[in-house]
């Protein structure tokens, strides 16, 4: 249960000189192969689903595995949507299980980037979901050859960063610095006076994509001028196609098992590699302490209904399903009706958030003020509304404004309570 906010361990990773890697993931075996190794090497890690990639799987589908290894983990773990480029997909991703936004809107220009940027964060923020924007154009696409995407890379200015980062209030900056996405000829040039530049003018931690091909000291110089994460993909994708190659030679009839057998550790051993090296191996337990465990809040209802019929509350339940279940934050929405037809309680919503950052905005939402004026205010008769953290992340930070019974964390619904303005949500 090691899921966590991502801004901790990136200012954790800023402050103490050494880089988080984010490693794009296109199977069950990346995953695997990534979270054996974090393991093995007690590294905090940052499991990333890449847009761009979604042509090639369900991302859907991937996801609640992404999250079932990162609660399961013993390391500090953050799930990140990877070159996001709309609003609405980086709303989906967090909805889906994403805990932290890197938002790609450098192919705009400045003001353009600056406006999606910032209307991302608005969102992200509002759900307590980290953004990382990026700014200049790291030219390439993850896991190709970058001659196949001749376009020139803009080097991140200053200047422009600066006014970007205070305009947006992204949490993260990826910069362009000389590093190319996918394969490259050659050892890329990296302008480093411009990078120590970069981090002065905006003190936050920097992000470098395309770190596949650099080599040690490259990587040493950019961890001691501020970048905090590493976003990898393209070595890795190389090293499991390279050993399928390897495996197809010997065996040329084998099966599809036989022929990506080896495949995970071959991944793992360059996720070992990049680990050590970029000095994020043996900060697990530190980093642990320093960062807000992600818990997810529940709120629940029990309710009945007045001057209604049973068809008609089914259909308040479902109108509400699809209303509730689009506000960001919204992670399930599930309406159901008592087994017994002699409950007290014949109703129940129950709507799952990412984080308790989540209710406020979607008291506020539109969807859920339409939802509740018009719908369920004028037919709900008595009810008991509550909201529940999820307790088994609670084994670090004490959560202000809640109150600890035995293994479970309450939000009371007392009027004295800071957290009284998280209850009475649906309809009270
Ligand atoms: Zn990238």
């Amino acid at each position: 249960m090691a899921l966590v906010n991502m801004r901790d361990m990136l200012y954790h990773a800023y402050q103490n000189n050494y880089a988080v890697g984010a490693f794009d993931l296109v199977s069950l075996d990346f995953l695997e192969a990534v979270m054996e190794t974090a393991e093995k090497c007690r590294a905090p890690v940052i499991l990333s689903i890449a847009e761009p990639h979604f042509a090639h799987y369900d991302y859907e589908l991937m996801l609640p595995a992404v999250e079932a290894a990162a609660r399961r983990a013993s390391v500090p773990v953050a799930i990140q949507l990877d070159h996001g480029h709309s609003l609405e997909s980086a709303t989906r991703a967090i909805n889906l299980g994403c805990n932290s936004i890197m938002l790609d809107a450098s192919n705009r220009n400045l003001p353009e980037n600056i406006q999606l940027t910032r209307d991302v964060v608005e969102m992200a923020h509002g759900c307590g979901v980290p953004v990382i924007g990026e700014l200049g154009y790291v030219a390439g696409v993850e896991g190709q050859g970058a001659e196949q995407h001749p376009g020139e890379s803009a080097f991140t200015v200053p200047a422009e960063a600066k006014v970007y980062v205070e305009r947006t209030g992204v949490d993260g900056l990826a910069v362009s610095i000389g590093t190319v996405q996918g394969r490259m000829k050659g050892r890329a040039k990296l302008d480093f006076q411009r990078l120590k530049q970069l981090n002065q003018a905006v003190n936050i931690p920097l992000v470098i994509h395309g770190g596949s091909g650099l080599n040690e000291d490259q990587f040493r110089r950019l961890t001691s001028l501020g970048v905090a994460k590493i976003n990898y993909f393209t070595a890795l994708s190389d090293i499991a196609a390279k050993t399928m190659r390897a495996q197809i030679k010997q065996n040329p009839n084998g099966s599809f098992i036989e022929l990506k057998a080896g495949v995970k550790e071959a991944i793992g051993h360059e996720v070992e590699r990049c680990l050590r090296l970029w000095g994020s191996a043996g900060r697990a337990a530190e980093v642990l302490t320093q960062c807000e465990p992600w818990a997810p809040v529940e709120q629940l209802a029990v309710y009945n209904v007045e001057r209604i019929s049973d068809q008609q509350s089914h259909a308040v339940m479902e109108q509400g399903r699809q209303l509730l279940a689009t506000i960001p934050g919204v992670r399930e929405v599930f309406a159901g009706e008592a087994l017994k037809e002699d409950s007290k309680f014949r109703f129940c919503w129950r709507v799952r958030f990412c984080h308790r950052a989540a209710i406020d905005s979607y008291r506020e939402h539109p969807h859920f003020i339409e939802f509740n004026n018009t719908l369920f205010r004028p037919v709900v008769g008595d009810q008991i509304s509550i909201n529940y953290q999820d307790s088994r992340n609670t084994f670090l930070l004490p959560l202000a404004g809640s109150a600890k019974t035995a293994g479970a964390t309450t939000v009371l619904n007392t009027p004295e309570s800071p957290a009284n303005r998280y209850t009475n949500l649906i309809g009270l």
